[in-house]
Order: C-alpha cells, then structure tokens, then sequence
C-alpha cells in the first residue's frame, strides 16, 4: 500500500460494506490467504440488523438457512435466533476471521480508471474529509436494503402526527393505547403491527397489493425449509398448489381478511419478481381476532388520519411506513454494466450476477437472503483467489503494508 495526501493504492480486494455479506466475502478470502479492505459506512459491523430493526426480531429462517460460510452458529442457538443472537454470532464470526473494517467511510463513487487498470473508490468520513481507496478488485456488498423507501402518499407533510420509517421502529411501548397506521405488509410490516397490538395499540394494516402469506411453521416443520425440500422432487406449479393448501388449513382463508392472493404461486413469483412470500408470526391470528384491522390502499393523508380507496375514513396518531428498502448502488458506482441502473441490482438473475467486468464483484444481491449471500461469497473468494496466486510475488501483503 502506498500513501500520497488522500489517495491510498491497496494491494488487496476492497469490500465495501461491513454487513453479513462483506464479512463473509472477507472471511473466505482470509481463508485463502488473502486479506481485503472493508469500508463501511457505519460506525459497527452489521449497522442494518444493529440501527435499523425492531426488537422482537428473530431470524425469518430456521438458522441452517443462515450460516455464513466456514463458521456455523453456536448449537445451543434457537432455531430461529433473536436479533441480539444474531449480532452476538457476526462478531463472534468478526473476531474468529480476525477481520477489521474500516468504519465511518461513506464510499461516495467508484470508477474503473482504465488507464491504471484498477477500481478507484472515493469516501467520505466524519468531518467529510475524502480518501480515494484504488484496488484491482472491488467487491459490492452494500445489501439490497441499504436505504429506506419512503412512498409519496398525497397529503402525508400535512398529517399531524409522526410518520416514521418501520427502520426506525423499535417497539410498541410508546404507541399503547394509540391509533397506529402500518403501511406495507411484508415481513416487516406484519411483524411491527403485531408487535404494536402485543403492546396494545389499536393497530391497522394497510395491504394494498396482492401478497402471499404462509405459516412460518406447518405442523412442526419450517415452511421454507419444507419447500426447498420438495422443490427437489416435485415440480414448481405442484409445490406451489400443495403448500397453499397446506397454507389454507393452518391461517385459514385469508382473502377474507383482506389479502388478495397473487395469480401465480410463491415460488413461481419468487422465480418471476424476486417477491418472497410473508412468513406469518402471530399476525393472521391477531387480525382474526380484531385487534388488527385490515385496510386497502390509501387513497390520502389529512391532518388527523387517511382516507382509504374503499372511501373509509379513521384518525390516527402515527404512521409507521413498513415500505421496505432498496440498494443504493446506483447513486455511488459509475459505469458498471453488472449493476441495473433501475433498481440497483445486478442484471443477471441468481445464480449469476456476481461477477462483472474489470475485477468488480457482487455479494449480497440475490433476493435469497443470508444462503444467496453465503454462496456468492465463496464464489468470489474462489474466483479471486485465482488471480491472486498468479500475481501474488508482485503484491504486497495488505496488513504488511498498512504498518509501513
Ligand atoms: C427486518 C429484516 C429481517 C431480515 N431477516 C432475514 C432472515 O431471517 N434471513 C435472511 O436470510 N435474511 C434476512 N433479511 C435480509 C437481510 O438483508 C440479510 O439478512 C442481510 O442483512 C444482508 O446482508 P448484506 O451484508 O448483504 O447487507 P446489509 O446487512 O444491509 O449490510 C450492508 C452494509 O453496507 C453498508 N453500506 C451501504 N452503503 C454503503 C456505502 N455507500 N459506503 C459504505 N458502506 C455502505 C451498510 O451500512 C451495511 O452495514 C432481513 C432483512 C430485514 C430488513
């Protein structure tokens, strides 16, 4: 590594994010002798799952699903492990690789220089002081929700009580007794609307596009665990029909609750949009029982509440916008074909797009979770290791250099 006012050369792979997807590229690279820079926009490893969840979270997944690669969870773990479980085992994992990223660096832009052969990567940091990193590799894992979606709804400046981000949604303590608005009605959202009637908020849903609800568990056996298993076996159409069924007979008919099904079953949309299904955790039950109202779409917000499509009216004290998150790789990486300008993610659908042009890598973009992530991790270490064993008499050791 070499040094001049603000641009450093590194000799090794550049990663950039510290989430579960930065971790374990880094992890496997390790593994092979190869050390890597991790910038990270945050002050700590795992900001998205540390800053910007609800406290009731548990892993959506049994926790096999979830293991990052080289280093399982602890076997006394649940098998769906709590938020704080979670985080417990990212830096256990941080600690056991001997991985140090580097915090508070906002990666701003990064371009191919061709005239050099090698990625520059401009950050930013606290006192908004710029460093360029520039590498022969560049590794994206800044995650498929590193920004919050915020909906335009007519009307929304005007209400008079806080809109706020389920991002920012803790629990429902202070919401008790509260007329509560949850907007979207994916896992999130479900799951922050049954958190607020647990707290004893009058709570409300808003579901305004077709969506798939499942049993997380269907008599004793994990949903998603059951489906990659007949997956295997049967064909697409047939599992999507038999877990419906299997579906209706534990939550009950739910369209008349207020879900419209989608036309096509969860696997095949999955296949077709990336949209998982919700994986219901109380939520149904609750609605059932009348402590969760269902509404269709918002038609607008006025000062004291919404005004839905079906022309009901009904006052509010909050709105939590559970609008889900996308990626921001477009606003930051120029010129790069691997990434879709449109949504930030990679053009190729899983399992490809992980590999672009140039040394540039994607982990983490595969609408598959924690297993996408795990997998193309160790598929860039892989792809990358043989580049390095050819070059590696001419480069430096990363962590040498550092302490030149
Ligand atoms: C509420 C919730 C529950 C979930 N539950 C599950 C589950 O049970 N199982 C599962 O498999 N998946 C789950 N997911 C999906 C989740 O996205 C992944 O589990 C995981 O967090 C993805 O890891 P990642 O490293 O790709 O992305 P992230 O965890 O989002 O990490 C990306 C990192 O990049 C950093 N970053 C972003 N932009 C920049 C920049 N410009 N410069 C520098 N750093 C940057 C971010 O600060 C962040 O630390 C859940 C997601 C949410 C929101």
């Amino acid at each position: 590594m070499t040094k001049s006012a603000s641009c450093l050369w590194v000799t090794c792979p550049i990663i950039i994010g510290a989430g579960p997807s930065g971790l374990a590229t880094a992890a496997c690279l390790k593994q092979k002798g190869i050390p890597s820079l991790i910038l990270e926009r945050a002050d700590c490893i795992a900001s998205l799952w540390k800053l910007k969840t609800y406290d009731r979270l548990h892993l959506h997944l049994p926790k096999h699903f979830c293991e990052l690669p080289l280093l399982g969870f602890p076997s006394d773990f649940p098998t769906y492990p709590t938020k704080n479980q979670f985080l417990d085992y990212l830096e256990s994992y941080q600690n056991h690789f001997g991985l140090e990223p580097v915090f508070n660096k906002v990666v701003v832009s990064a371009e191919f220089d061709h005239r050099h052969g090698a990625w520059r990567v401009m950050t930013s940091g606290p006192e908004q002081e710029q460093i360029e990193y520039v590498s022969q590799w560049l590794i994206v894992a800044t995650g498929e929700n590193a920004d919050e979606v915020m909906p335009f709804i007519e009307g929304m400046n005007d209400f008079g009580g806080p809109v706020i981000h389920s991002s920012s949604y803790r629990n429902g303590r202070s919401y008790e007794g509260k007329d509560v608005l949850v907007v979207g009605c994916g896992n999130s959202g479900m799951e922050v609307a049954l958190d607020l009637a647990n707290f004893n908020a009058r709570t409300s849903l808003v579901v305004r596009d077709s969506v798939h609800v499942l049993p997380r568990e269907m008599l004793g056996i994990s949903t998603f665990g059951f489906l990659v298993q007949m997956i295997k076996w049967f064909p697409i159409r047939f599992v999507d029909r038999f877990v419906l069924l299997m579906s209706h007979l534990v939550l009950g008919d739910i369209e008349k609750l207020g879900f419209r099904r989608p036309k096509i079953g969860p696997l095949e949309l999955k296949n077709v949009s990336g949209k998982s299904p919700v994986l219901d955790v109380g939520t149904v039950a609750k609605i059932k029982s009348g402590n969760i109202r269902v509404y269709p779409g918002i038609k607008r917000i006025t000062f004291l509440g919404a005004e839905f499509v079906d022309g009901r009216k009904e006052r509010f004290d909050a709105i939590i916008l559970a609008t889900g998150f996308k990626s921001n790789v477009p606003q930051w990486l120029k010129g790069a074909d691997l990434f879709s300008e449109k949504d930030g993610m990679p053009r190729q659908p899983f399992p490809n797009g992980w590999k672009g042009e140039d040394g540039l890598y994607a982990v983490g973009f595969t609408r598959r979770g924690l297993l996408g992530a795990a997998f193309h991790a160790t598929k860039v270490a892989e792809d990358i290791e043989l580049q390095w064993r050819a070059e590696a008499p001419m480069l430096v050791d990363f962590s040498t250099a550092l302490s030149l």
